[in-house]
């Protein structure tokens, strides 16, 4: 068992003992000439895996999708987003100020999806008063909607609208592969509508550093010069691309364990006291609840937890979040709902 049990993110995970022999024993160059063989292994290997034409290994998820965005718009131009995406929320509103690029926010629904009928009424006529719509951005699985997996049909539906409208589709994909094992199906099925994805190598995958972008030849050739303004351009890249290797390599199929550990844990604690959440509604590795209870608030009751080594976020109102993860086994679930019981009750 482990000590403390760390559930505030999947991004907490540390490299694997293959993530740190394949960092030491990495054959490097200077990626920014085009130099590091371990760096073009690794986008060459998440190009195939997600079925596109050319990858890009960038240092965050945040920077995949910064890179993203303005490869796809320029300044004026309009993404539709979800207004609870991550990139809309967590990222600093950097499209925006580093690129001019215009957020239409429509609401997620609780799924993680975007109304069909709400995207095309949001696309901009063409009228000079207007911004021009560009870019519709997705997110598989959806963060803050609590790990939720958009399916394969509504991907495609989504394709099928943005190419009707020649608009370009962006899928933050920072656990696509959480996304993929949850559905069994192959990540190309689910990416295949996207012009563009970003996917963390950090999180569920566990290696230590970096994201990869995936998309067309042309568009990675762009997205590499907006890497490079942003100062992403990284020179002997490959001791850290090894361990994103290993983590596209041997990490992907064990995100069910993370899952089942999920949903085990959202059993565990639906029925305890003050505690809101339907655990059919969690899919992947994140769950999300609310707390309605006499004594705690979710401030409270985080710290709590804490004093007694489960660590998890309050995540504002009355939520809280707790992600497994590679560290965190099933004996360490049961342990964990044993602490939620003695706290809450
Ligand atoms: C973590 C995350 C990101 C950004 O990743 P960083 O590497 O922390 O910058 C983007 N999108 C989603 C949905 C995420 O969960």
């Amino acid at each position: 068992m482990s000590y403390p049990i760390d559930l505030r993110s999947d991004t907490i995970t540390k490299p694997t003992p293959a993530m740190r022999r394949a960092m030491a024993e990495a054959e490097v160059g200077d990626d920014v000439l085009g130099d590091d063989p371990t760096v073009k292994r690794l986008e060459a290997l998440a190009a195939e895996r997600l079925g596109k034409e050319a990858g890009l290994f960038v240092p965050s998820g945040t920077m995949g999708n910064l890179v993203c965005l303005l490869t796809h718009c320029g300044r004026g131009d309009e993404v539709i987003l979800g207004d609870q995406a991550h990139c809309y929320i967590y990222e600093q509103g950097g499209a925006s100020a580093l690129g001019g690029i215009h957020p239409r926010p429509l609401p997620n629904r609780p799924d993680g999806t975007l109304d069909l009928e709400a995207i095309e009424a949001a696309i901009r006529p063409d009228d000079p008063h207007q911004p021009r719509t560009r870019l519709i951005a997705l997110e598989n699985t959806h963060n803050r909607c609590g790990g939720a997996v958009l399916p394969v049909a509504y991907m495609r539906r989504v394709g099928e609208l943005a190419r009707r409208h020649r608009l370009k589709v962006h899928l933050d994909g920072a656990r696509i592969f959480n996304a993929a094992v949850a559905l069994g199906v192959d990540v190309k099925e689910l990416v295949a509508d996207c012009d563009s994805v970003s996917f963390c190598l950090s999180k569920g995958l566990a290696a230590p550093v970096g994201s990869v972008v995936v998309s067309s030849a042309d568009f990675i050739r762009e997205a590499r010069r907006a890497r490079k303004v942003l100062g992403g351009g990284m020179r002997q890249a490959g001791v850290i691309a090894a361990a994103g290797i290993v983590a596209l390599t041997e990490m992907v199929d064990r995100l069910a364990e993370d899952h089942a550990n999920a949903r085990r844990l959202a059993e565990g604690i639906a029925e305890l006291p003050g505690i809101v959440l339907d655990p059919a509604t969690v899919q992947t590795n994140i769950v999300i609840f609310e707390l309605h209870h006499p004594r705690l608030s979710p401030q409270a009751l985080a710290k709590a937890l804490w004093e007694r080594g489960v660590w998890l976020f309050a995540i504002g109102g009355r939520r809280l979040r707790a992600v497994t993860n590679y560290h965190v086994t099933a004996a360490d679930i049961e342990r964990a709902v044993a602490v939620f019981a003695e706290v809450l009750r």
